[in-house]
């Protein structure tokens, strides 16, 4: 897929991190953020609501569809806690934020979570799901893995996301 600005995925579990900092990430870079838990809801990309799992059931044809026409264009920066439904060829650069484990605790109590999907987080987190995803769905170079525990590390991850922006322009410029 040729773009003249590339697509950037932020995964990891909920609470480390992805929302806040796709927002930072936009405001420094002027890329776009796509928030896909919001979408789905928004525009009825799912089958329905598990009372018991506090999530919806996604219809993924549906947010296939929906998200290959958002991202055509490029400059987009998608944020969803799962990886690997998407096409390969969407993202130039794959962020996976991590957060130890206290610090996602407090967040996700912080938030109201039920015991069961805080449980069910922690033990993603502890068990790096995510990153093994992803290592697992997209190419060894474009996976980078980020803390993400402090304010610092949220500017210091956006900060390196303009820098790699800026290479990207430089190397994909005709
Ligand atoms: P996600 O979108 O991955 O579920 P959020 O961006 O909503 O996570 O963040 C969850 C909570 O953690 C929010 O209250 C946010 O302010 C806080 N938070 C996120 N990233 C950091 C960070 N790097 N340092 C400190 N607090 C953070
Ligand atoms: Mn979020």
């Amino acid at each position: 897929m040729s773009r003249s600005l590339p697509n950037i995925l932020v995964t990891g579990t909920p609470g480390t991190g992805k929302t806040t900092t796709s927002e930072m990430i936009a405001e420094v870079t002027g890329l776009e953020h796509v928030n896909v838990g919001e979408l789905v809801k928004q525009k009825q990309l799912h089958e329905g609501y598990l009372e018991e799992f506090d999530t919806h059931v996604l219809d993924e044809d549906k947010l296939l569809d929906e998200l290959e026409e958002i991202l055509k264009e490029g400059g987009k920066i998608v944020d969803f806690h799962t990886c690997e439904i998407f096409p390969e060829r969407w993202f130039d650069l794959v962020l996976v934020l991590r957060t130890d484990t206290a610090g996602l605790y407090d967040r996700m109590t912080k938030r109201g979570y039920n015991k069961r999907k805080i449980d069910e987080n922690m033990e993603c987190e502890i068990m790096q799901v995510v990153l093994e995803t992803a290592h697992e769905s997209y190419a060894p170079e474009i996976v980078v893995e980020l803390p993400s525990n402090t304010i610092d590390d949220m500017e210091s991850n956006a900060d390196r996301v303009k820098q790699w922006l800026d290479a990207w322009k430089v190397n994909n410029s005709k």
